[in-house]
Formats: structure tokens, C-alpha cells, sequence
């Protein structure tokens, strides 16, 4: 297989900037992604945009900027049909110190591609002339299907430890190998690691659940490496079979879907207690939402997941009350989450028939609609307590609980009458009652 410049079909609009700059006297150039995944055929592409003119001159030429990365030489360009594209002035790195690379312009293409990551991320292509400049052989890299530093591994790992995850992501992307030296230099930079910003590594975490079909073979590697005993030490020894159930998960996809990115995680974290999976992401700063789902679905899959798992292994579901009360601790909105990551875990379990597993899906789904679990289903209210004489207060959300409580156990006991006897009940002798909620 061999790749050339037809396959690389840059559109019309990102044709039109470049022109505007070269004819201004600016040599400018496709560059990085947008290259690379055009040249392996595939869609939808970012087109950025490198060229030797300053940022000042960028906005001098056009109408439309946005000032996105100016420090770093980066303007927005909008083109005409409003759409963005990066245009950046060529750079090369004086300074590094492993987190953050100090850039100087007024430097040539042929310098702005060597202070880039990898060969295949170091193509340019000239979308006027269509020719293309690849000095460090991306090309034939790409054919090969392989990951390589450009120039010295340990040298470009030291300048920037992102690089190791970054490799690890774009090779498992492609189903590309890692170049040997590359993937030496990966190792001996693990432990450096920690020098990242825990922002930095939750990107490189979610791009990987998000850009890549099957991360199990990345986070393997991230474990391999001693990456994740760096950076989130609670995944040192994360089980291949719990990282083969993220490849079974659904990807987030090019539209960010925050819940499919959770079952993902969920799934990643799922061999820790909820607690631990809470205070890793803290650490990663994760948002609080995301923490949130993640830290229930976790948590109740450590509360139930074992009792479920000997359940299903022999051929069997719980019954209607346990399963009520799995789904009523669950919580009705995250039943079916808690269900998928169950799904993509035990799909690995051949002691488990998919068929029993679709039946719980069923089974649970329908009694977490359907039955009384919450609260707000019973068939009083605390308005209708206080009518039969109940103080408002903590003691009327106690009583409320223990209804709940009894109903999960028994739903035909949720009718009006029933629950203003068995409040009066528990009003006049709570132990009694109690012991009730408990037959
Ligand atoms: P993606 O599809 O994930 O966006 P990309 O190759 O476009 O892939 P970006 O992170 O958008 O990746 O970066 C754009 C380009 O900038 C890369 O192709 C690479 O040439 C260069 N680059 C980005 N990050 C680094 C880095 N840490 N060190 C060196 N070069 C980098
Ligand atoms: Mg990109």
C-alpha cells in the first residue's frame, strides 16, 4: 500500500486561506492530523493550518479571528462558511522542561515539523502546489503502520512526558504498532510522569475512551509501561478482562456523549470500591458530575455485582423482591446503567448465557419502572400523613422511609389505606412495626 497526494482531498474553504497567505508572500502548509488521517482514507477532518506568518499578520489578513492560542502562535480563521480552522506560525522549541514546551517563531516549516511528536504527525502538504514535504518519512511509517519518534525517543519523552500517552493513544487508534525505541523510551519515562498536570492526564484518559474503538490494548499499555502506577496508582494492576469490557461499551463518538464517556470510565474503575473510584477521578479533576455518575454505578456494581454474577452463572435470576430492592438502592435512573457495565463485564464470563443476561436486563428494567421504589411512588404522600395527624419534621421522612421499605418488599401493601394503618402503626410502636418491615 502506498499513499500520495490525491487521496488528499483538502476543502475548498481551507484551499482559499492558504491562498490568501501565500499570496501575501507566506509560505503556509497543511499540517499534522488532518494529513495523517486523510492519508489513511479517513473522514471528517480538522484542517490546521502552518504557515510563516506572525499571528499579527494572520489577523491583519482576515476578517474573522479568533485570538484561541496567540501565545502560542495560534489564530482561529473563520472561513466562509463560518467554519474555524487553526492557523499557527511556525515554531520551534528553545526551552522544554517536560510539562510545558517554550516556543519561539520566525522559524522554518522544516524546524516546525521536527519539534512535532511523531513521524506520521510531521507531514506537511501544500494544498495550492499539492505537494507534499514529509522530511522524517511519515509516510512510510504510515504504510508500516507505526508509531516512531521524531528523532531521538528519550530525548522528545524527556521534552514532553505527554508524548508516552500520546503515542500509546495513536497507536492503539490505528492498530499501529510502537516503535521499538519509542516504546523504550515510553517505559523509562513512566515514572516521570507524575510531572504532568492531572488535567492533562484525564484528556489523554477521555481521548483515548472517546477516539479509540477498543482502549483495552491502550490502558494495557498505559499498565505495561507503569504509566498508571504514576499517574492513577489505584490502576496499577487493572485486569485485562475488566479493560476488555470498555471495548465492549459504545465510544462517546464525534458528539460528545457525557454518559456513554461515564459507562466507559465506570467500567476502567470497576475493580475498586466506589469510594476509591471517587478519590482517583477527584484527583484527576473530574467533574463532580461525572464523579457522581461514575462513583454510583461503581459502587452498586461492587454492592450486587458478585450476587448477581452467582446468580446468572447458574442459570438463574434473583427474585422479584431482591431484584426490587437492587433497583430501588440503584436508583431508578441509573438501572440501566449499572445494567450495561454488568453487560460488557459478564459478556467475558463464559460461564454466562447471554440470554440470562438479556432477561435481567428485562427483568430489572421492567421492575425499576414499573414497581413502587421510590418515595414519590407510594400511594401517600407526607401531606396525607400530617392530615391523619403526623408531626412534620424528621420523624414524618422516617416514616416515609420505612412505607418505602415495606412496599419494596410487598407491593400490593401500596394502596392509601394500607400505608395510613401501617403509619399509624409505626407511629404508636416503632420497634413493632420495624419488625413488620422486616417479615
Ligand atoms: P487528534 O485527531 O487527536 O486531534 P492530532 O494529530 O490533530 O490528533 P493534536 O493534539 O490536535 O493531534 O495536535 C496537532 C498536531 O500538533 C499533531 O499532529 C502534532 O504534529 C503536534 N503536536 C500536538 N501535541 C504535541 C506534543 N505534545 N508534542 C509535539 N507535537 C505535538
Ligand atoms: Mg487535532
Amino acid at each position: 500500500m502506498t499513499f500520495d497526494e490525491r487521496a488528499l482531498r483538502v476543502p475548498g474553504p481551507v484551499i482559499e486561506l492558504a491562498r490568501t497567505l501565500q499570496d501575501a508572500g507566506f509560505p503556509t502548509w497543511c499540517v499534522g492530523g488532518a494529513v495523517r488521517d486523510a492519508l489513511l482514507g479517513l473522514p471528517l477532518l480538522d484542517w490546521d493550518l502552518a504557515t510563516a506568518a506572525t499571528p499579527a499578520e494572520v489577523r491583519r489578513l482576515f476578517r474573522r479571528t479568533i485570538p484561541v492560542g496567540i501565545e502560542f502562535g495560534t489564530v482561529g480563521v473563520l472561513d466562509r462558511d463560518g467554519r474555524m480552522h487553526e492557523v499557527t506560525t511556525f515554531r520551534r522549541d528553545v526551552q522544554t522542561d517536560g510539562r510545558h514546551a517554550v516556543v519561539e517563531f520566525g522559524a522554518s516549516l522544516d524546524q516546525d515539523l521536527a519539534r512535532r511528536d511523531f513521524t506520521i504527525n510531521a507531514i506537511a502538504f501544500d494544498p495550492i502546489a499539492r505537494r507534499l514535504h514529509d522530511p522524517f518519512a511519515g509516510r512510510e511509517d504510515l504504510v508500516a503502520g507505526v508509531v516512531r519518534a521524531v528523532g531521538v525517543a528519550e530525548e522528545r519523552m524527556r521534552e514532553d512526558r505527554l508524548r508516552a500517552l500520546r503515542a500509546i493513544r495513536f497507536a492503539s487508534r490505528f492498530g499501529f504498532s510502537i516503535d521499538a525505541d519509542t516504546w523504550q523510551a515510553i517505559r523509562s519515562s513512566a515514572s516521570h510522569l507524575t510531572r504532568l498536570s492531572p488535567e492533562r492526564v484525564k484528556q489523554e484518559i477521555d481521548k483515548t475512551l472517546d477516539q479509540v474503538e477498543a482502549p483495552s490494548q491502550a490502558f494495557g499499555r498505559w499498565r505495561d509501561a507503569g504509566a498508571f502506577a504514576a499517574v492513577v496508582p489505584a490502576l496499577r494492576d487493572v485486569s485485562d478482562d475488566t479493560l476488555a469490557a470498555i471495548d465492549r461499551l459504545p465510544r462517546p463518538g464525534a458528539v460528545t456523549r457525557p454518559l456513554r464517556r461515564s459507562l466507559r470510565l465506570a467500567a476502567l474503575f470497576s475493580e475498586l470500591e466506589g469510594k476509591e473510584a471517587e478519590r482517583a477521578l477527584k484527583a484527576l479533576r473530574a467533574s463532580n458530575q461525572e464523579i457522581g455518575v461514575v462513583g454510583i454505578v461503581v459502587d452498586r456494581w461492587r454492592r450486587f455485582g458478585a450476587e448477581l454474577t452467582a446468580q446468572l452463572t447458574s442459570g438463574g435470576l434473583p427474585g422479584d423482591p431482591a431484584l426490587r430492592r437492587m433497583a430501588a438502592d440503584i436508583g431508578r435512573l441509573r438501572v440501566n446503567a449499572f445494567l450495561r457495565l454488568g453487560a460488557a463485564l459478564w459478556a467475558g464470563d463464559t460461564r454466562i448465557a447471554p440470554a440470562v443476561v438479556r432477561q435481567l436486563f428485562r427483568r430489572l428494567m421492567r421492575i425499576a419502572f414499573r414497581d413502587p421504589i421510590e418515595v414519590a411512588d407510594l400511594a401517600v404522600d407526607g401531606d396525607d400523613l400530617r392530615q391523619h395527624g403526623l408531626r412534620a419534621g424528621p420523624e414524618l421522612g422516617r416514616v416515609l422511609q420505612k412505607l418505602r421499605q415495606l412496599v419494596i418488599d410487598d407491593p400490593a401493601r401500596n394502596t392509601r389505606d394500607e400505608l395510613l394503618r401501617l403509619a399509624a402503626d409505626l407511629v404508636a410502636s416503632p420497634s413493632g412495626a420495624e419488625e413488620q418491615a422486616g417479615s
